[in-house]
């Protein structure tokens, strides 16, 4: 009819494959478009684009679930349940391994994605009694990482300062019958010191807030967060959007799901508590300048099962081993405080530890029958901020060996894979950040080897010493500044002792990383190189989340902020790539194996050699020469409706 707006005007292109054109511009008003109509989800092929809607969409109920429960990937409007679906039903029929990728920065909405399918799975997957119950361990280990991993920061109110992928098992019936979860590099830093605007991480608020009377007088804490140090320094403890009390309420009953008893419950939070109470132990010096502990000190008293005499020689003395003897040297009170933000940190962190190895054990499926995996990573977004520590250059150097994963798997993988069947195809170009994660990560010659080498170096090495070395090596290298190799403009925007990466999604100047940190930092490269292998060995997918404003505003589409992610995160290259190529291959033994009963001549058995069999196959079903191509091992298939319809006379 003349005049009416088509569906597409309306609501926008569901796949961006099939886009009239693919410029950048075209894009993002195919974005705006959606986002305008609540529809945040958007495919490339079989990548989902998901853009952050910042209020409640009611697309996430049982309805749902039941609608797109084993239903062809393209014939519903895009959604986090489709892709999700799609991963579980190819593993069932390739009893094969997957996992779900989901990145984008802090606060685009990862954690909200991983939760979501979590659900779906938990929902949707057939079941019995029993596994209902390692189902809700696994789904109320949620609330529980968060209170104890999660902190409100000025870009996102529940930011995951931990990096999580946990594997969910299905045995061959496609029930999920366990988890196994894997925890990366907690901001432990938070527990001591929080910049203006953040928070501790949730649980200490909760705890104060919500915990009943009994227990707070028990651990000797007063209702007041105002009254601790470590919860106060970013002067936001209360936060109008966050209900501590309910939270508190959610967390304990959770708690109880994944069988942590009443007595380790106790103790966890004793060990909250001791973390809050070390926070407000305070020194004095005496006329020598040694530090001593504060004579209105009530505190020490307070942090459980410990020796109050040891604790405050700990705190202020350090033990020197000489020969056989043992000689104590007191602190000042700068070594001081760094021994006891030391301790809670240490003390944290093993809390949290200690939780996850928890949770696995509940969560655990002892039964060795052999089961398929799909994982779930929910790693922390990459982020810049005022100043950005060692933490930030992990979390940075994460996302780009992320980034690099993406790339070898789709972009390289797959223009590799082209030219290794034969099939003709016109390169695209992309940037390939691995000059970045080289440059971090390299033998001998990246940040982490450099620094390997300053720890070990006999004599003075100090944040100065390292960084000079960092000059000497990476001289030109065009990813890397400082002051002393800026040119005259740059040289303004930063400090004799910091350095700067340009990262593939932003530039971000770090205070130096430090040999204090030394220990941390190579066990990340070495626990990341460990992820890459496992994740290597699956099938991907990709959830790239998309942040769509930075005043966590419903509705609001801000296009520059949209723009940059859309190009840092390749869409336009992974689109281009796409829609030059192939939706879907499969080996020809495979193809043929699956489909030989709809064509006379390959039913049951085909004499001859795969390929010709397939091509005896797709001619009988009619498919046109466009709309595949013959390789060496694999038949291509341009589009995924094509390889749908032959499932569906499958299924007839
Ligand atoms: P970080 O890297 O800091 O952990 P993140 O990518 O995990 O960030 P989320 O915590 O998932 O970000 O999302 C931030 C907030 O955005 C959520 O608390 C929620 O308010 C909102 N949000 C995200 N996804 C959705 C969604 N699908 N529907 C409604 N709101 C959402
Ligand atoms: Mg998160």
């Amino acid at each position: 009819m003349e005049g009416a707006l088509t569906a597409r005007d309306r609501v926008g292109i569901q796949d961006f494959v099939l886009l009239d054109e693919t410029t950048e511009a075209a894009f993002l008003s195919n974005l705006k478009k959606r986002f305008s109509k609540d529809l945040i989800y958007t495919y490339i092929g079989t990548l989902l684009v998901s853009v952050n809607p910042y209020k409640e969409l009611d697309i996430y109920n049982m309805k749902q679930m039941d609608l797109y429960m084993g239903v062809n990937f393209f014939e519903l409007p895009p959604h986090i349940y489709a892709l999700a679906d799609n991963a579980y039903h190819t593993m069932l029929t390739e009893f094969n391994n997957h996992f779900i990728l989901i990145s984008g920065e802090s606060g685009a909405g990862k954690t909200e994605a991983s939760k979501k399918i979590l659900q779906y799975y938990a929902v949707s997957c057939p079941s019995t009694t029993l596994l209902n119950t390692v189902r809700d361990k696994m789904l109320m280990s949620n609330p529980v990482l968060e209170a104890f991993g999660n902190a409100k920061t000025l870009k996102n109110y529940n930011s995951s300062r931990f990096g999580k992928y946990m594997d969910i098992q299905f045995d061959s019936q496609g029930d999920a019958v366990g988890g196994h979860i894997l925890n990366y590099m907690l901001e432990k830093s938070r527990v001591v010191h929080q910049n203006h605007g953040e928070r501790n991480f949730h649980i200490f608020y909760q705890l104060v807030e919500g915990g009943e009377e009994d227990l707070l007088h028990q651990l000797g804490l007063e209702r007041d967060c105002q009254q601790y140090n470590y919860l106060t320094q970013g002067e936001c403890a209360i936060v109008s959007s966050i209900n501590d009390r309910n939270d508190w309420k959610t967390v304990k009953n959770a708690l109880q799901i994944i069988n942590i008893d009443e007595i380790n419950t106790n103790h966890l939070f004793g060990t909250v508590a001791s973390v809050l109470h070390l926070g407000n132990v305070q020194f004095d010096s005496d006329s020598k300048g040694h530090a001593l502990l504060n004579s209105n000190n009530s505190e020490l008293r307070w942090l459980l099962g410990v020796d109050a005499h040891r604790l405050q020689e700990g705190l202020t003395y350090r033990k020197i081993e000489a020969q056989k003897d043992q000689v104590l040297s007191p602190f000042t009170i700068d070594h001081a405080i760094y021994a006891r933000d030391a301790l809670a940190k240490a003390i944290y962190g093993q809390t949290f530890t200690w939780l996850v190895n928890r949770i696995n054990e509940s969560i655990e499926n002892k039964d060795s029958s052999r089961k398929t995996v799909i994982g779930l990573l929910d790693i922390y977004g990459f982020e810049v901020f005022y100043v950005n520590s060692f933490e930030q250059f992990c979390i940075n150097y994460c996302n780009e060996k992320l980034q690099q994963l993406f790339i070898q798997l789709t972009l390289k993988a797959e223009q590799e894979e082209y030219q290794a069947e034969d099939i003709e195809w016109e390169p695209v170009q992309f940037f390939n950040n691995k000059i970045i994660c080289d440059l971090v990560e390299e033998k001998h010659r990246g940040i982490i080897s450099i620094l390997d080498e300053e720890c070990l170096r006999p004599g003075d090495v100090t944040d100065l010493t390292f960084l000079e070395r960092l000059e000497e090596k990476m001289g030109n290298h065009p990813h890397f500044v400082t002051h002393k190799l800026a040119d005259k403009m740059t040289r303004k925007t930063l400090e004799r002792g910091d350095f700067r990466l340009l990262h593939y999604a932003g530039e971000v100047t770090y205070c130096v990383v430090g040999k204090r940190n030394h220990n941390v930092v190579t066990q990340f490269k070495s626990s990341l190189l460990k992820l890459t292998e496992i994740l290597m060995a699956k099938e991907a997918w990709y959830i790239r989340c998309l942040k769509s404003n930075e005043s966590k505003q419903p509705g609001q589409f801000d296009e520059a902020l949209i723009r940059h992610q859309v190009k840092y995160l390749g869409l336009m290259e992974h689109l281009r790539v796409r829609r030059a190529g192939f939706a879907y291959r499969r080996k020809y033994e495979v193809f043929l194996k699956r489909y030989k009963p709809l064509c006379p001549a390959t039913w049951p058995h085909w004499r001859g050699v795969p390929a010709d069999g397939v091509e005896v196959l797709v001619q009988h079903l009619g498919y046109l020469p466009h709309e595949y191509k013959m390789g060496r091992t694999k038949i291509f298939i341009r589009h995924p409706r094509t390889l749908f319809a032959t499932e569906d006379a499958f299924e007839k």
